[in-house]
């Protein structure tokens, strides 16, 4: 039997995961891939998601499959990550998925769609609920493989100069909220401004936005929006469980060696499951500092949670009206979220908020 027969043959036997011995090392190439990620380096939890992942990817292979990481901009702008892989100007990318709803809306379900998925949900529905399938579907007419790469958990509904007390209050107020998040808000009444992360500390000290949302306790307090905006908001309904995606050419996909495959694959689930645990852990220390300096935190009163839902799924009804693969993809993931917020709602909903109660 040769080596590589060998090899081959224990895939089935769920050893293709294993890192290549030494003695096999020699069998394989060196491959050098650049990943253009759409994050800043001061981003450390979202940024060096990229950076884990390319570490884990060469201790997998013996230091022979090597990815070099670079910031958004530094090769590509943040936001044309999936071009610059679709076109092969980079092998592989590290990006949120919903950038590029402009391309197609269907793209928001592999990142998060207002009032959708939490991030258990998410992971669900893409490992175990045919969510990884029905996206590669829309990834495959673009040319690329993608995989879970990260997740922020809820997030924040972001910062108010002045309290919102009801749906009224939202009319004409200027607030940076990209993507759906935007179109939502401004059914809503509110005037949606993009701003990349460094634009929005001056918007809101100039007074040029009312308002800002951005990731959550943790990255909003590097970028000091408490220093200006008081009143902090929760949650924020149109990124319930975002998750982040690792997205690969196809043609270099299919090139490298299946056990490469396999340490690309293993990573990516590692930084999935890490980024999270990274949020979950820092968040709650972020969240008492920003209220021990004078921060106030207030829930979205109900009107502009029931209406920016009423919104939100009309929306989609539009989209699945004129666009087929958002329709295909959103009838399946509706049915899987009903059914997670049947289960949610009988044990987890319960005991999360029994063990909030009882002190
Ligand atoms: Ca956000």
């Amino acid at each position: 039997m040769q080596r590589r027969d060998f090899i081959k043959g224990t895939a089935g036997l769920g050893l293709a995961g294993l890192p290549v011995a030494a003695a096999q090392a020699a069998d394989y190439p060196e491959i050098s891939w650049r990943m253009a990620s759409s994050f800043p380096k001061s981003l450390d939890t979202i940024y060096m998601a990229a950076e884990q992942m390319a570490e884990r990817v060469a201790a997998l292979t013996g230091g022979r499959f090597h990815i070099r990481v670079f910031a958004g901009g530094e090769l590509v702008p943040g936001l044309m990550v999936l071009d610059a892989v679709q076109d092969g100007t980079v092998e592989c990318g590290h990006s949120a998925s919903y950038y590029y709803v402009g391309k197609n809306m269907a793209f928001a379900f592999d990142c998060a769609v207002p009032f959708g998925m939490n991030a258990r949900q998410q992971n669900a529905w893409m490992y175990s609920g045919g969510g990884i399938e029905l996206m590669r579907e829309l990834f495959r007419s673009y040319h690329i493989i993608q995989f879970p790469g990260g997740n922020t958990g809820a997030q924040m509904g972001g910062w108010f100069r002045h309290e919102v007390h009801s749906l009224a209050d939202l009319k004409g107020l200027k607030m940076r909220i990209p993507g759906l998040g935007g179109k939502i808000m401004a059914r809503l009444g509110v005037v949606p401004q993009t701003l990349p992360g460094s634009d929005i500390y001056p918007a809101l000290e100039t007074g040029a936005i009312d308002a800002a949302e951005w990731v959550g306790p943790y990255d909003d307090e590097r970028l000091g929006f408490h220093k200006i905006a008081k009143h902090y908001y929760y949650p924020g309904w149109w990124e319930g469980g975002p998750q982040l995606s690792f997205m690969v050419n196809l043609s270099k996909w299919n090139a490298l060696p299946k056990i490469y495959q396999q340490a690309f694959e293993v990573a990516a689930a590692e930084v999935n499951v890490r980024m999270l645990a990274e949020y979950d852990a820092r968040n709650p220390p972020a969240l008492m500092r920003l209220i021990q300096q004078g921060v106030q935190l207030h829930a979205f009163p109900k009107d502009v949670m029931l209406t920016a839902r009423r919104e939100s799924y009309a929306l989609f009804e539009e989209e699945s009206a004129r666009n087929p693969i958002f329709k295909r993809i959103y009838d399946q993931w509706k049915v899987f979220l009903q059914s997670e917020l049947q289960w949610f709602k009988v044990c987890e909903s319960p005991y999360d908020n029994f063990m909030d109660y009882v002190k």
